[in-house]
This record gives C-alpha cells, structure tokens and sequence, in this order.
C-alpha cells in the first residue's frame, strides 16, 4: 500500500501533548468527514452510489444526524433505504425458499445483516487517514531526531492505536533500527501508563476523609485519560 507524508498535522498533534496523538488526529479527520458527507459532496455521483450501497456504522449515521444540514443527508438515506428494500425483499424470498432449512437461510441473511452494520464509508476514509499519520510517525522517527525527541517525551498511544504504530512500525523501519523503535515505544506506554497509575490514586485521594492530601491539578482528569489510553477517545 502506498502512504502518504502528513507531516504538518502529526507534528501538530504532538505539540497538543493529547494523551494519544493519534486519537486526537482520528477525531480530526472525522469531524472534517462529518462536513463532508453533510456537505454538497453527497450529492455527487461517484458518493451517492457508494452511500446507496454501503452507508454509515451506528456511530457514524449519529454523528451526522447531530450535525448542521439535512438536505443531503435526507436524499442519501432515501435512496440507502430504497436499496436496503430491496435487499430485505431477496433476503425474504431466500428464507422462504429454503423450507425446512429456514433456520440455517436466517443465519445467513443475520450474518449479511451484521457485515453491512459495520461497513462504513466514513470508518473507511478515517483508516485510511489514520495509517497515513502512523506512517509518517515512522518515517519523521526515521528522518527528523527532533521528532523522535517529541515522540520519546510525548504520552504514546492508546491501546487501540498502539496496534496500528507497532505494525507500521514493521512495515517501515529498516531491520537495523527495528529494536530501537520497538524498544522506544514500549518505554513510552509503560512510562505514560505508570504516570496514570499515579494520577488515578491522587485523583481518589478527593473522596478519602481521612487523608489530608489533596488531588493536584494534573490529576483531575485522570479518570478520563485512563479511559482514553484504554479505549481510544470517545463520544464528545
Ligand atoms: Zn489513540
Ligand atoms: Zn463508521
């Protein structure tokens, strides 16, 4: 697969210090999708086939109905419902025709029903961002000892990202320099998540009556980037 260099956003996302740079790329990219689709692009052709055949996963057919402007989106899922019509129709006749053998017609048409749950076209167009800002996380490592700086002192990835940086990571840093890399991000994690560690017990201490210590600063949104580092962000 070919990638390409984002440099000025990854470099962006490092000087934000967010608890995982990634996350706050991802979330970037998806608000500008979320302008997208409900911008005059999905009123274009090439769009409003992909839309009709494969639509949006349950996140993202949510976040574009809390968005501004409904033009589009009442064509688009018009025409998406229309499709979905006809495929329930084939479904219908596929289980009545198998008679006796319904149960195992019914396991087939649940099955197709979850593979289009998930198929989405903005979760699409995020992965592909989102690899293009793990490879040119690799490549500035590769190319830029001041970026390698800003990612030894930045708080790493989340465990969802994490992932995605080891494998990038194998695909394009030479053999020689595999162990350094490896070796880096796994310092970062267990350094950044002994860190949290430490803020989630100072952020109990609030609740403690018996203890005079008082939960610092740094500690109040503990709670949250132990959410974050675990689970990648979330709803906002
Ligand atoms: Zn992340
Ligand atoms: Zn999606």
């Amino acid at each position: 697969m070919k990638y390409e260099l984002q440099t000025i956003p990854v470099w962006k996302a490092f000087e934000a210090e967010p608890e995982c740079a990634l996350c706050l790329l991802e979330q970037e990219s998806e608000q500008r999708n979320v302008t997208f689709f409900l911008g005059n692009s999905i009123m274009t052709p090439e769009i409003r086939v992909k839309l009709n055949e494969r639509g949006f996963c349950r996140r993202h057919f949510h976040l574009l109905l809390a968005g501004e402007g409904k033009l589009g989106y009442s064509l688009a899922l018009g025409t998406h419902l229309e499709t979905i019509e006809k495929r329930l129709a084939k479904m219908e006749r596929r289980i009545a025709r198998a008679g006796r053998s319904a149960g195992k017609a019914v396991g087939s048409v649940a099955e197709e029903l979850r593979r289009h749950e998930s198929d989405c076209l903005m979760c699409e167009r995020i992965r592909f961002n989102v690899l293009n800002f793990a490879y040119t996380v690799a490549k500035l490592y590769l190319d830029e000892p001041e970026f390698a700086d800003a990612l030894r002192a930045s708080n790493g990835f989340c465990l969802p990202h994490l992932a995605g940086v080891l494998e990038m990571g194998a695909e394009v840093i030479p053999a020689k320099r595999q162990s350094e890399w490896n070796a880096l991000i796994f310092e970062i994690e267990s350094r950044t998540i002994g860190q949290l560690r430490t803020h989630l017990e100072e952020f109990t201490w609030q609740f403690d009556y018996q203890t005079d210590k008082k939960t610092p600063p740094h500690a109040r949104d503990a709670v949250q980037r132990a959410v974050e580092r675990l689970a990648g962000y979330g709803p906002r």
